[in-house]
């Protein structure tokens, strides 16, 4: 079992239960060297329409930019200091990559430890597309350049569920099948996160929101196959916690096996590069 976790969400997000205290508990006890709490970023109205907003704000992500200063940060660097003597905290947010936004990104990343690229939406054209349910033949490539350019601003250390596209991706048949436009996507995050230093995370999470397909639809099998081929590619499991059992969990041992079964090399704790 892993014992370093650098993806978790806290009750701020507002769709995860739990807070700072609770999830240290469960690491300490099942002796982690190493916590990183990353909460989802707030997602701001000035980034988006007003139906966006509506959409998807309230969906996927709540916290305020208050909530995020006055309430989520001092929380974690609290439980930083008080048990700093047994282990390490580090502060983060998860945040989406918007052209529009890349100051905001800069403005929080100096605010933490560091962040996590989680691309759950995208620009295509003039609108933002969901990466779970509007990944399609026509749109796979701006779900593409979300990821590279996210991991090429140098603010992110890891892209984590960089394979999201396949949760509900189309090819021109309408079926989910991955194509090789899939395969190309594949290599060209891969590539840019080795070329821009940045870790790529096998997300234990995807296991359970796979749980009414036949198969996984995150993590990826082709996807981290093609990883596979790269020697030179840095891996992480991340629990994408949002309880703090789910630290532990069966869906973490799924992930290591998957990894075993593929000869992926998994990294046992994250260096902050950004
Ligand atoms: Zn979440
Ligand atoms: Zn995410």
């Amino acid at each position: 079992m892993i014992h370093a976790n650098y993806h978790s969400h806290l009750v701020y997000c507002k769709h995860a239960a739990g807070h700072a205290e609770d999830y240290i508990q469960v690491a300490l006890k099942h002796n982690f060297k190493e916590l990183g709490i990353s909460d989802h970023a707030p997602l701001l109205p000035c980034f988006m329409s007003v139906s966006e907003f509506e959409r998807f704000g309230r969906k996927y992500n709540t916290m305020t930019l208050d909530t995020a200063l006055t309430k989520y940060l001092p929380e974690v660097e609290a439980a930083k200091e008080k048990y700093k003597n047994q282990i390490k905290i580090l502060s983060a947010f998860e945040i989406e990559y918007f052209s529009t936004s890349e100051f905001f990104a800069r403005y929080l990343r100096k605010k933490v430890d560091y962040l996590n690229l989680g691309v759950h939406l995208f620009e295509y054209k003039d609108q933002l597309l969901s990466s779970y349910s509007q990944v399609n033949h026509k749109t796979i490539l701006s779900y593409l350049d979300a990821c590279i350019k996210g991991m090429k601003t140098g603010l992110f250390n890891t892209l984590v569920h960089p394979d999201l596209f396949m949760f509900g991706y189309t090819d021109k048949n309408k079926e989910h099948t991955f194509d090789e436009q899939c395969a190309y996507v594949s290599k060209k995050i891969i590539e840019t996160a080795i070329e821009c230093d940045v870790y790529l995370e096998l997300n234990a999470n995807g296991i359970y929101n796979s749980r009414f397909a036949s198969e996984w639809l995150y993590p990826c099998r082709e996807f981290w196959q093609i990883a596979s081929q790269y020697p030179n590619l840095k891996i992480i499991i991340g629990a994408d916690a949002h309880t703090p059992d789910a630290l532990v969990c069966d869906y973490i041992r799924q992930a290591e096996e998957f990894a075993k079964e593929l000869g992926l090399k998994i990294q046992d704790t994250m260096e902050v590069k950004h």
